[in-house]
């Protein structure tokens, strides 16, 4: 995980333009764990930037995951949402309260998904399905 600092300065570093809605985009993913949507930031940096709009920030969260600072999850067909915690980690999805819970990925795991196959993973996508443990007492 990065702080604001430091990517800022990733963004320095790769010649990005640093705008005053960028840094705001930052500031709010910096260390979340509760993997916001694009419509909960674009309803948090409302209030500070009423002119800011939702191509802002999608094409924000795009530049910032291709420099390694976020992942843009898929994991709710009706929205995107944003993950400051750019290393492998899988995802679990409560399909009654929506709840996104991180599901670590290990080397061992990849290899037994892979089944044996040769080839090499860059990247990884698991996404899970079903009840959190306060929704499956209910
Ligand atoms: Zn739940
Ligand atoms: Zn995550």
């Amino acid at each position: 995980m990065w702080t604001l600092d430091e990517g800022i300065s990733r963004l320095k570093e790769s010649g990005t333009k640093i705008t005053a809605q960028r840094i705001a985009i930052l500031k709010r993913l910096e260390g979340r764990k509760d993997h916001p949507s694009a419509e909960q930031i674009y309803q948090e940096l409302k209030r500070d930037f009423p002119t800011i709009s939702f191509a802002t920030i999608y094409s924000t969260a795009q530049l910032l995951a291709e420099k390694k600072l976020i992942q843009i999850l898929t994991v709710d067909d009706k929205r995107v949402n944003y993950d400051p915690d750019p290393e492998p980690h899988g995802h679990f999805r409560c399909t009654a309260c929506g709840h996104i819970e991180d599901i670590p990925i290990t080397e061992s795991l990849v290899e037994t998904l892979k089944m044996g196959q040769d080839s090499t993973v860059s990247s990884v996508q698991l996404y899970m399905y079903g009840l959190c443990p306060s929704c499956n007492v209910r």
